[in-house]
């Protein structure tokens, strides 16, 4: 089986729902485990299926509602021209993967300003359906939780809007307190600050949580890992600005024929440091032999099985000229293990994900002697 798979999930363990605006909508798995909670919950209080029916629906509108809400942050950034590969439900709330944050402070807060914006104009229209129905509202948010689902949906996505624009990493208010500081410091020390303040507030919110909430507590570890994955991807995408791929090809590398067997794909993996090789054919790569391709042809056959038949054919290229950042974008998506770099359609090597992280080590160590490296 190939691994190459087109259109894979921004995250594992997500389930395809369907399209919206041409962007696919996934749900995490941890998803499912919040509906399991809340129908337990309860049953549990109430011992009867309309409660739990209620609740699991409850749950779900509020899933559309924020779906919605990610919706909004895709449709702007495609105003500003940026693609969104999927949206992505969590427990937490939902992830809409842009390819990428604008570059301009301005229009970084608009996209990130879109969702929250989405659940007060629900919000509002609720509100407005339901004072044309003449029902009663209470004036208390909370006694308003005791009401009908419509009256619930309500209350939640004010909160949801409240929340997401707490100035905390990962949260869309995070985004804006760093586009605003990003228009008075560089931009790695705005999202280094921001994303502080994100696991700042998770601590407190852990602290809550285990005096008052276990569920707060989760959401505490949720926006912990978002802040410092935040941090660390500005980190690297910094220190890749301005690269292109002739900063991390490598030239010197060791590639198999299609007719070798995979005795010598083992004796090359043996002898040295790398574990995918490029199957060459009159100057031209026609496939890649991962290691995990090797071991499942020795699994299946043994040593002697042929390299082209357990090759992966479809191989990406990219232009030696390509910024850094985009190629490592690229194997992040592909799921492939090695690009193909050409310089004028002609083969100049090949690149792989480990060698640019060792480029970035490089940059940052030279980074704090001030220094950059120029091969
Ligand atoms: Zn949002």
């Amino acid at each position: 089986m190939n691994s190459n798979e087109k259109n894979q999930p921004t995250m594992k363990w997500s389930m395809r729902l369907g399209t919206l605006a041409g962007i696919a909508v996934y749900v995490h798995a941890t998803f499912l485990i919040l509906l399991v909670w809340i129908a337990l919950s309860y049953w549990r209080s109430e011992q009867s299926l309309q409660a739990v029916m209620h609740g699991v629906g409850f749950i779900l509108a509020l899933f559309g509602c924020v779906v919605l809400h990610e919706l909004g942050h895709a449709l702007t950034a495609r105003r500003f021209g940026i693609k969104t590969r999927d949206i992505t439900l969590l427990p937490i709330g939902g992830v809409a993967s842009l390819e990428k944050m604008p570059d301009d402070p301005k229009q970084e807060i608009l996209v990130a300003l879109a969702g929250p914006a989405v659940n007060i104009v629900i919000a509002g229209l609720i509100w407005l359906w339901l004072s044309l129905q003449q029902i009663v509202m209470p004036d208390e948010l909370s006694s308003m939780l005791q009401g009908g689902m419509l009256q619930q949906l309500l209350v939640v996505n004010l909160f949801l809007a409240g929340f997401n624009l707490l100035p905390a990493f990962p949260m869309d208010g995070g985004r804006v307190l760093r586009a605003i500081l990003a228009m008075r410091m560089d931009r790695i020390n705005a999202t280094r600050l921001a994303a502080s303040v994100g696991q700042a507030f998770a601590l407190w919110l852990g602290l809550v949580g285990l005096l008052y909430n276990p569920f707060l507590l989760f959401i505490a570890l949720f926006v912990w890992i978002g802040a410092m994955a935040e941090a660390g991807t500005e980190e690297i995408r910094s220190l890749l600005h301005g690269t292109t791929l002739s900063d991390a090809i490598i030239t010197h590398f060791e590639s198999l024929s299609p007719h070798d067997s995979l005795t010598r794909a083992i004796q090359l993996t043996l002898d040295g440091v790398q574990k995918d090789f490029p199957v060459m054919q009159e100057q031209e790569i026609i496939g890649v032999l991962t290691q995990e391709d090797l071991l499942r042809g020795l699994h299946e056959q043994g040593t002697l099985a042929m390299v082209r038949e357990y090759m992966q054919t479809n191989v990406e290229k990219a232009d030696i000229n390509e910024p850094l950042e985009s190629v490592m974008k690229r194997l992040q998506t592909c799921g492939c293990r090695l690009l193909a770099v050409t310089r004028n359609d002609q083969l100049a090597g090949i690149v792989n994900i480990e060698n640019i992280l060792e480029l970035v080590r490089i940059e940052a160590a030279l980074k704090k002697g001030s220094r950059k490296f120029k091969p």
